[in-house]
């Protein structure tokens, strides 16, 4: 992903102009929304997060380690939505609601929108929801679902992705490809060029050793979506400008479901 406003198709999921978006620092934080689902228990969602990140926070790029840690707090979020304050607090809210934003796409199982500095390409900020609608949620055996359901940790370590400025890879086999047929688990392990993108971007070394994993503006207080600074103002922040992009993990149609399922199941 990148600072670029041209349009994006499935032809050419990936931009080529603008900054790279990415973290510019090695430690952040989210928290669960506390209406968690409705088909999974809290400790279910809790475990499904924590597992997606570590897939990629494991990564090794020639044997070593970018050492980016991301924390899962203890506390819930009441923030749904997705919000950013220029001039105030934040948090990094992910969750989950059949009360879909009528703007998206309703065959996304999952938008994540990611808050960039439009002059740096710095990630200011994620929030990650996901559709309830495209449900129901559940934690697939290995080789899958069959009866509808929708593997979350699927979804997820796909969206994670995008929480890192991964954007959609035209290899129908990679966890970052846009699509995904129900019960679908092979996005749950990335392949080799998941693991190049996040290399590219995240090299070992990179990132500076200081480890502040609070939100940007520091963290909201009463864990809602974040508040602006009541002496703030105004359209400009203070670094320059910000925007946000966002970007969906689809439903795919029977047919190219069973050609994507037939391609992962042989792996
Ligand atoms: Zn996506």
């Amino acid at each position: 992903m990148t600072t670029s406003t041209l349009p994006l198709s499935a032809a050419q999921p990936c931009a080529t102009d603008g900054i790279p978006l990415e973290w510019h620092r090695r430690c952040t934080s989210y928290a669960i929304n506390v209406n968690g689902s409705s088909t999974l228990s809290m400790e279910q969602l809790r475990t499904v997060f924590a597992t997606a990140f570590s897939q990629w926070t494991n990564i090794t790029c020639a044997g070593e380690s970018a050492n980016i840690m991301v924390r899962q707090m203890d506390e819930f979020t009441t923030c749904a939505q997705a919000a950013y304050e220029a001039r105030g607090t934040n948090i990094q809210a992910f969750a989950l609601s059949h009360d879909w934003n009528p703007m998206y796409d309703p065959n996304a199982y999952a938008v994540t929108t990611v808050w960039h500095n439009t002059q740096t390409g710095e990630i200011l900020d994620v929030d990650m929801e996901v559709n309830e609608n495209r449900g129901p949620y559940t934690m697939c055996p290995d080789e899958g679902c069959t009866d509808g359901s929708v593997d979350l940790l699927n979804v997820i370590t796909h969206e994670v992705g995008h929480y890192f400025g991964i954007g959609h890879t035209i290899i129908p086999s990679a966890t970052m490809y846009r699509a995904s047929p129900p019960g679908e688990t092979g996005k749950r392990s990335l392949e080799v060029d998941d693991i190049a993108a996040y290399c590219g971007i995240y090299p070992p070394g990179a990132l500076p050793d200081a480890c502040e994993d609070a939100p940007h503006g520091g963290l909201s207080t009463d864990l809602s979506c974040g508040q602006q600074d009541p002496a703030g103002c105004c359209s400009v922040a203070p670094f320059g400008g910000y925007a946000h992009t966002k970007s969906a993990l689809f439903l795919v149609g029977l047919t190219a479901s069973i050609a994507v399922w037939r391609r992962r199941r042989v792996r």
